[in-house]
């Protein structure tokens, strides 16, 4: 590919993944991160022979992208783990109790009537809302609503509180009332559209085959096995630079970027940085663009991890762990039993918690000390799940500003982000602000990214 030279602006799993596919199409990239290591938000710390996660702890399945690129890599071959799903019972808090979810849930969607109908976390009214649900007609809705909207309608309030709200902070640290039903749940779109019942489409799912391993998949040696063998295969095509890319402008025959003063060119830009960066560095070039970037929201995290040996535990630690629904919570949204997710991350004789602090507490904590944050969370597994041992290792991570929320409407401000993109020659946008949160979802945008750039006319 003569003359190509690709700028890379983020060296997190999006930036990363379109350097290896860049590399595929032989085309050469430099890959500009300012933090000091390669990853992004995917970090893993080992603790004890432990393997805590400092942001994601897995990906999931059902989408291939991440599949497809592990079976690619040498260092990841054989090194592929899932989760341990015949403990895959996920617990909501009512009432200050933990009750589990009915069985063969699809997010809020039951998949088997007579388990949701058996659940004590919901009442009748709501169960005649799952027995009514089937018969509801296709519908068309002419514009987005919220998730709220669109639960509330298929099945009421109660099951937007107890299944939905819970669900959704635990994943976008989100606000049901005002996250878009066709961004977040477009399958559950889909379903309306074509048969009408959400139930019954979650029901075909399951008689089509659906996925019989592991709903989520991880790496022997923990997420950041899967960053670090890109940084380690995508070196001889792309010169890493650990830098703080300040500005961006156009030149003559592609992009320049701003480091320490300096200006490196290249024939193509591509930003893998999260949307409101990708808006500071293109104010002074493509203003319209910078100003539909700059007003996608972020949310923020925080997880604290707790390291026990077993033998000090007590509590309540049946299944994967449990959702904290808004009107129940004080500080944590959900925690997560790493020992019974992902057995093999924990040695024998340890047993190991995650919790996460999600907005508008993540927000309103951010003055606070990690000790603080600590004592919070530990202050709500003690009263939720009965747990108070002493843990032997604590590690607290904060990633302000680090989830982007698809808001009503966001469907449309991606097609406006992609057609005022698309003006700009060269230019491209990675990261999970647009097409999908998920790590899978990164994969695939820098996939097909670096496929444009290599097309004759990329
Ligand atoms: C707490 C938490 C838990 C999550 N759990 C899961 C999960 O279990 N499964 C899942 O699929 N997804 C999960 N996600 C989402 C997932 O982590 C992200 O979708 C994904 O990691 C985003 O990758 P990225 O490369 O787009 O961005 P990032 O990882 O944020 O990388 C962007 C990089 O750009 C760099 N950068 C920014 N500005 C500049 C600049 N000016 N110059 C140079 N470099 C710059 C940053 O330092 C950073 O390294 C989670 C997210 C959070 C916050």
């Amino acid at each position: 590919m003569n003359g190509r030279r690709v700028l890379i602006i983020g060296g997190g799993i999006s930036g990363l993944s379109t350097a290896y596919y860049l590399g595929k199409h032989g085309i050469p990239s430099i890959l500009l991160e300012k933090s000091g290591r390669l990853g992004g938000l995917i970090r893993t710390d080992v603790v004890e022979g432990c393997q805590l996660e400092a942001g994601p702890d897995s990906y999931i399945a059902t989408k291939p992208a991440v599949t497809e690129l592990a079976d690619e890599l040498p260092a990841l071959a054989g090194q592929v783990i899932g989760s341990n799903d015949r403990g895959r019972r996920i617990f909501i808090v009512r009432n200050s109790r933990l009750i589990p979810m009915p069985e063969g849930m699809s997010m809020m969607v039951p998949g088997r009537m007579l388990a949701a109908l058996r659940s004590p976390l919901i009442g009748y009214q709501t169960k005649l809302r799952f027995l009514t649900e089937i018969r509801m007609r296709p519908r068309k809705r002419r514009s987005d609503v919220s998730i709220s909207e669109f639960i509330g309608d298929h099945f009421g309030h109660e099951a937007v509180r107890y299944l939905t709200e819970p669900l959704l902070s635990g994943v976008f640290g989100g606000d049901s009332a005002r996250l878009s039903a066709r961004s977040v749940l477009p399958r559950f779109l889909q379903y309306e559209e074509k048969m009408g019942s959400l139930i019954r489409g979650v029901r075909a799912e399951g008689r089509s085959g659906g996925a019989k391993t592991s709903l989520f998949r991880s790496f022997r040696g923990g997420m950041q096995a899967l960053t670090d063998a890109l940084a380690d295969v995508i070196q001889s095509n792309t010169r890493i630079l650990f830098k703080e890319a300040s500005q961006v402008r156009r030149e003559e025959n592609g992009w320049g970027v701003q480091v320490d003063g300096e200006w490196i060119t290249g024939s193509h830009l591509v930003l893998a940085c999260p949307a409101y960066v990708s808006a500071g560095l293109l104010a002074g070039v493509a203003p319209a663009l910078c100003s539909e970037l700059d007003v996608i929201p972020y949310s923020s995290a925080m997880l604290v991890s707790l390291l026990y040996r077993k033998a000090d535990l007590n509590g309540d630690l049946r299944g994967f762990g449990f959702l904290v629904p808004r009107d129940e919570r004080r500080t944590i949204a959900a925690a997560t039993w790493i020992h019974r997710k992902f057995p093999s991350r924990v040695q024998p004789g340890f047993a190991a918690v995650r919790a996460f602090v999600v907005d508008p507490e993540a927000t309103a904590l951010v003055a606070a000390s990690a000790n603080e944050v600590t004592g919070l969370a530990r202050g709500d597994l003690a009263r939720l799940a009965t747990f108070s041992a002493d843990p032997m290792a604590i590690r607290f991570y904060a990633w302000p500003r680090s989830m982007p929320q698809y808001l009503v409407g966001h469907g449309q401000r991606v097609a406006r982000i992609q057609a005022l993109t698309a003006q700009q020659n060269g230019l491209y946008l990675v990261s999970n602000a647009f097409e999908g949160i998920g790590i899978p979802d990164c994969v695939r945008l820098g996939k097909e990214t670096a496929k444009k750039i290599a097309a004759p006319n990329g």
